[in-house]
């Protein structure tokens, strides 16, 4: 099979039709054999009720349907796990993406022997306040800390080999990621290609504000994970001793002034039992945040997502 596009959706029923029609006749159009995996992340509209009507007369259309909103990553996923095309195209469902792209896409994997070839929104038609500047600061941090020169990392519109969609796992929100985790099981080959962008044409988008909250920890747990993952210590070493050792200093200094130089009750006491206490508290929480994060890496359900029903796969 030439090429599997695989579209996560959250209540998107007004745009499958028009989607799943449009990328036909672009595949068909470039004699390409196909599917289209559509993984229904809990819709409560009708959209999985779209996609039985588009599969019975498309048996190229398949489709996930999970039991509840597990989010966009799981979505991918899933349908990561199903793709058996030679070169995997992920799309969102919303019309923001053209599937004009698709063939230049596969183009750039196959000729270019890229290892994964990302859509850079260049002109985007999205509130500008709202979602291009936040996006403009995501990138250029997850550049720094990723060594991965993309200017759009969190493009829903990308091209991966078959063999990269099956060595990584794409959990929580790490979907903003996904290059950074292929550029850690050993796929160095990014690319990056200008792709037309286009007005959200039906419904609302699915990310609130959480998404800036969220993915600026996910860019820090893609960051420690990557750095010090294997090696906790380097980092928890050096800052636990350095705090611990800040302490130790000041309780001395406390200690002299009361029993040589008896002074007592000086106000600024307070504020060093507090500065204290807010960076023991302050590692303690990163800490524990960082244990656990490797703790849900090693989980065996870390990717267990119940899925209610299956088409054609
Ligand atoms: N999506 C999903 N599960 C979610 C949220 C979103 O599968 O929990 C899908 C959504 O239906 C769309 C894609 O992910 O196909 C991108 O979402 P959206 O267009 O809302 O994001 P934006 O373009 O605003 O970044
Ligand atoms: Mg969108």
């Amino acid at each position: 099979m030439d090429v599997s596009i695989v579209i996560p959706l959250f209540n998107e029923d007004e745009s499958l039709t028009e989607l799943s029609a449009w990328i036909e006749r672009v595949v068909n159009a470039h004699q390409l054999s196909y599917e289209i995996i559509m993984i229904d992340d809990g819709s409560t509209d009708n959209s999985w009720e779209v996609i039985e009507k588009l599969r019975a007369n498309n048996p190229n259309i398949k489709g996930i349907k999970f039991q509840r909103n597990y989010g966009k990553s799981a979505a991918l996923n899933e349908g990561f796990k199903a793709a058996q095309g030679q070169v995997i195209i992920t799309m969102d469902a919303d019309m923001q993406d053209s599937p004009d792209e698709i063939p230049e896409l596969r183009k750039m994997i196959l000729e270019g022997n890229y290892d994964i070839v990302s859509g850079w929104k260049k002109k985007r038609y999205d509130n500008a306040l709202t979602k291009n500047l936040p996006s403009k600061l995501f990138n250029a941090a997850a550049r720094k800390m990723s060594g991965i020169q993309l200017n759009d990392f969190n493009c829903g519109l990308k091209a991966y080999k078959y063999k990269v969609v099956k060595s990584i796992e794409v959990y929580g929100e790490m979907h903003r990621y996904v290059p950074v985790l292929a550029k850690w099981a050993g796929f160095r080959k990014v690319g990056e290609k200008v792709v037309e962008h286009r007005a959200r044409k039906y419904g609302v988008t699915k990310f609130g504000w959480d998404r800036f909250i969220n993915g600026f920890l996910d860019l820090m747990s893609i960051f420690f994970v990557g750095k010090f993952g294997k090696r906790p210590m380097h980092f928890f070493g050096l800052w636990g001793t350095v705090s611990f050792m800040f302490g130790l200093m000041v309780f001395i200094y406390l200690t002299i002034s009361k029993f040589f130089f008896d002074v007592t009750g000086m106000t600024q006491r307070p504020l060093f039992f507090f500065a204290i206490l807010a960076m023991i508290i302050g590692t303690q929480l990163f800490l524990s945040g960082f244990i656990g994060e490797l703790i849900a890496r090693n989980s065996p359900e870390r990717n267990h997502y119940l899925i209610e029903q299956k088409l054609g796969l």
